[in-house]
């Protein structure tokens, strides 16, 4: 790629140092070409240490700063982030496949907003009113943080989840050691020398490494207060298991797998236009994606055929990065297993092609957008999330089974309803069990917003002043002062 940023950053931020892990060195690839753009070494033991205990004496410092001047380093941190964007959006390009106008436009624009967002937003806190609760007594409520956060990212949006994880916990007080995908660190390495620059030693400190060695090592040490994790189901449940052992808190954010349920009077044109955006953006590995469609009888054909056709005209792997729209999977092993589970898929009699359906022929780990159609409820490929660019099909009859369906998932995270008649998608709207429902719409956030899900997909809140809560605990502060003046 013309421009690309060298040499690569692969220093680790501890205890306010730039340093080369000096665990094993591992490949960063390219997913696009499949090439080796640079090694990067793990931290090692004694140095995932060094960043717990660096975490660990700021914090007491960081804690008692006030929300202006935390504020004050948030917005920095966004200056830097703008200064760096069109550096940082190539990295995301080179690291993750996806197309570098989508990483500017969309990736480094919400990372930016975050920090600002939570600048804004832990200057102005509301809670509970102070007060006489027992004659005699005055009690307070104070809202405090929890102590050393370890934070630990997947490698879908590699800038914008370390933006998500970072701002409110460093807003509310807290001290980080971050943790980003093995995968993709190259962004957030690049942007290390000035949060180093922005924040005293120790505040916020780069690990990298994989989930076994170094996330394990965080999320099992009794100095860590708190375990927030974005990723697999799985991992969710090994990271609960280990802070188990030490009590500590858990912000999981797991996976999704998005039910779409589409009414007979829906726009056929927005609800074809919105799954082709939505359902492939980032090759479908977004734990939001538009990915289980429920089409009623009455729509449900000319919707197979329109999408099938709009799908087929997704634009990727071309040479002019303008005409990208979507990028390869992160991984020759995701990439593989997007493609078995559509083999199984396919593997029954019911389920229809109606495009896509293979690996694409050429350099990088690229799959062929993919629509099945003919789907039925209890088909793993509608209930497990593939985390690809594969949409399925399933056709319902009324709402009430529909509303049925979508509901009947371990995952809880996102889901919407298109249909012309409000009545109608408040009620469906109303009784789905999931995080955010869209309504004649799907994929978008907003910073002010809450997201986070139900069941299976976890209960931390990212963005919003939920996230906030989250990163902090409430205490109760109560002062004996007699009843009486004398
Ligand atoms: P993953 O669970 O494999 O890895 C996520 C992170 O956890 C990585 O940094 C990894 O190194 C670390 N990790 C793995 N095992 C660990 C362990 N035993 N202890 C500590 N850390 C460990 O997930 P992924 O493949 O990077 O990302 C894809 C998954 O993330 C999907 O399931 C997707 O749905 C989910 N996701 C969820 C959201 C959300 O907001 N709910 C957002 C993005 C991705």
């Amino acid at each position: 790629m013309p421009g690309t940023p060298t040499p690569l950053c692969t220093a680790l931020l501890i205890d306010g140092e730039l340093v080369e892990g000096c665990g094993p060195a591992e490949p960063i690839l390219n997913p696009a070409t499949g090439e080796t753009l640079v090694r990067i070494a793990e931290a090692g033991v004694e140095q995932v240490e060094a960043a717990i205990v660096a975490a660990q004496r700021a914090f007491a410092g960081w804690a008692r700063t006030t929300p202006q001047q935390r504020a004050g380093v948030l917005l920095e941190i966004a200056d830097a982030l703008q200064r760096q964007q069109e550096q940082l959006a190539r990295l995301e390009a080179l690291n993750c496949g996806k197309p570098l106008h989508l990483a500017r436009q969309d990736d480094l624009a919400a990372a930016i907003d975050v920090f600002r967002f939570f600048a804004g937003a832990v200057r102005c806190q509301t809670g509970q009113l102070a007060g006489e609760y027992l004659p005699g007594y005055t009690s307070l409520v104070r809202r405090d943080p929890l102590g050393v956060v370890a934070s630990i990212a997947p490698w879908n949006y590699p800038i914008m989840m370390a933006a998500w994880k970072i701002a409110p916990a460093l807003a509310a007080g807290n001290t980080l050691v971050f943790k980003p995908s093995e995968h993709t660190p190259l962004s957030i390495l690049a942007l290390a020398p000035a949060l180093n620059a922005l924040l005293p030693p120790g505040v916020l400190n780069i690990v990298c490494g994989g989930g076994e060695s170094v996330g394990s090592h965080l999320v099992s040490h009794p100095a860590v207060r708190m375990v927030s994790l974005t990723g697999d189901i799985v991992t969710g449940q090994k990271i609960l298991q280990a802070a188990s052992r030490t009590l500590k808190r858990t912000h999981l954010e797991l996976g999704g797998k998005a039910p779409v349920i589409v009414c007979d009077d829906a726009d056929l044109e927005a609800v074809v236009a919105g799954v082709r955006a939505y359902g492939y953006y980032n090759a479908g590995q977004d734990c939001t994606a538009a990915c289980r469609i429920y089409a009623q009888a009455g729509i449900h054909d000319r919707l197979v055929e329109e999408l099938g056709a709009a799908v087929a005209s997704l634009r990727f792997a071309g040479k002019r990065d303008a005409d990208n729209e979507i990028g390869p999977l992160i991984t020759p092993r995701q990439r593989d297993r997007v493609a078995s589970f559509v083999e199984r898929a396919l593997g029954q009699p019911h389920i229809e092609r109606v495009t896509g359906a293979a690996v694409h022929s050429g350099p990088g780990f690229y799959y062929q957008p993919t629509l099945l159609a003919g789907c039925r409820q209890h088909d793993e490929i509608v209930q497990r999330e593939v985390f690809g660019p594969v949409v399925t099909v399933t056709r319902f009859e009324g709402l009430a089974q529909a509303v049925d369906w979508a509901n009947d998932s371990e995952y809880g995270l996102a889901s919407s309803v298109w249909t012309q008649n409000l009545d109608k998608a408040m009620q469906v709207a109303n009784r789905l069990q999931y995080g955010c429902t869209w309504i004649n719409s799907h994929f978008m956030l907003a910073s002010e917003m809450p997201h986070g899900g139900l069941k299976r997909s976890g209960y931390g809140k990212d963005l919003s002043s939920d996230s906030l809560q989250d990163y902090s605990v409430v205490r109760h502060i109560m002062a004996r002062h007699g009843e009486h003046l004398e």
